[in-house]
């Protein structure tokens, strides 16, 4: 029986939504879309397999034994007016790209539970990210697009990359030679997420490439039972993981099926969202586990496999291999960007007063969100949250170049006078803060 595109993907979202709360990851749902629409993209894709794979023999991760990249990322927060809280704070933007770095560069504070049999393998990719200084005209900005939507939402952006566009309501892409495009938008369907996440791989079309992220799984948000167990900001680690080209560790079927790297054990099925270290679901006949006579339990620890945040901690050195073969051919681009480039020629430290530092809503609201405004030639970079004891709180660091910076700050704060401090290299700013 011939199903027509949409209903198939109807019978497909149904189905998803019968079986599971929330399919963590749409990577490969995506994928398959647009193979659906072009079936050339197949060939495509085994090209650039081919070229990558031909870097990696010439070059054997040499260069990445000796650099550090970072990658310019821009953030599309498209978000509804009638639903405020899409439109995500700037300090959960700037938390999503410290745990982005933490966990490219093994500066997770969890890298420490690897398991034994496995914590050799843990490997500091090497990649950083940064917020674009510069956007493709070549002024500055502080990376955070946003962007007002008549959609409700885009549940259906995994099947038509809606998100990615303004004519269907979204948010056009930033050149994708130059830039990482973070999509952040509401992907729910009855209430609650329909995926957390989808990315497209290395050396497809530019005009989706990119990750999209659901707004309430974005940014590391450890307080935010709602979102846990996926509430660390590893979807985003994951799916830039796809996004640099690795595959799920299960390599998405039993267990003859692969993600093309050899020191991931091999397994039929992804984590449950947990962390279940007994589960050995493969006996392992890859020549790095068979040569040493090992058969490894399945790798949860990994951050492309399905488990709680909590649980992963690591990338292989396998996958930092394969990820660098993109870095070097489908995404050689991005060695060039000049996203990144802006450097501040002259910074105004003149004595700032308080009063020209705008806070508001102060009385804090129930949501915790504050924005605080301050003269453009100021350059602030952190700031604090003190109590009437003068004890620290809560602190952020940030580059911010449009003098305002929006913060959610904890939830766990009693009711009370506090004080935050806006600061720069050279001069601080204090501002009473009430929360009801
Ligand atoms: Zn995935």
């Amino acid at each position: 029986m011939k199903i027509k595109p949409l209903l198939s993907a109807a019978l497909i979202f149904s189905s998803m939504l019968t079986y599971a709360q929330t399919e963590k990851c749409a990577t490969p749902l995506n994928f398959r879309q647009r193979v659906k629409q072009n079936p050339q993209l197949l060939e495509t894709r085994q090209n650039i397999e081919k070229i990558a794979a031909k870097w990696l023999k010439e070059n054997n991760l040499s260069k990445a034994d000796s650099a550090i990249v970072t990658i310019p990322v821009v953030v599309h927060v498209v978000y509804n007016p009638n639903t405020p809280e899409q439109n995500i704070a700037d300090s959960l933007i700037y938390s999503q790209i410290e745990r982005l770095n933490k966990d490219f560069r093994k500066l997770n504070d969890d890298t420490i539970y690897a398991r034994s049999i496995f914590d050799t393998l843990a490997a500091d990719i090497q990649i950083e990210f940064c917020l674009a200084n510069v956007d493709p005209n070549g002024n500055w900005t502080n990376g955070i697009n946003r962007v007002q939507s008549t959609q409700s939402n885009f549940f259906m952006t995994p099947f038509d990359n809606s998100v990615k566009s303004s004519s269907t309501g979204g948010a056009d892409p930033w050149p994708a030679d130059s830039y990482l495009n973070l999509w952040v938008c509401d992907m729910s369907f009855g209430g609650t997420p329909f995926v957390l996440g989808y990315a497209q791989f290395p050396g497809e079309d530019p005009a989706t490439d990119g990750v999209v992220i659901t707004y309430q799984h974005f940014g590391d948000r450890p307080w935010d039972s709602n979102a846990a167990p996926a509430n660390k900001g590893r979807t985003a680690t994951h799916e830039v993981g796809h996004w640099l080209g690795m595959r799920h560790i299960w390599g998405d079927g039993a267990c003859d099926s692969t993600d093309y790297v050899g020191d991931t054990p091999n397994a039929d099925a992804a984590s449950q969202s947990d962390c279940d270290t007994t589960k050995n679901t493969c006996f392992d006949t890859s020549s790095y586990w068979a040569s040493r006579g090992i058969d490894p339990p399945d790798m949860v620890e990994n951050y492309m496999d399905y488990s709680a945040d909590a649980c992963m901690n690591m990338f292989t050195k396998g996958q930092k291999a394969r990820m660098w073969s993109f870095l070097n051919t489908a995404r050689a681009s991005l060695l060039n960007s000049q996203g990144c480039s802006g450097q501040w020629n002259s910074v105004n430290e003149n004595f700032i007063s308080a009063e020209s530092v705008k806070l508001f809503p102060n009385p804090v609201n129930n949501n915790r969100t504050v924005t605080l405004e301050w003269p453009l030639e100021h350059r602030f970079n952190r700031i604090e949250l003190y109590n009437q004891l003068g004890e620290l709180l809560y602190s952020s660091n940030f580059i911010s170049n449009i003098g305002s910076f929006t913060l959610n700050l904890p939830n766990n704060i009693s009711k009370g006078v506090y004080f935050l401090k806006l600061k720069s290299d050279k001069s601080e700013v204090s501002k009473k803060i009430v929360f009801h």
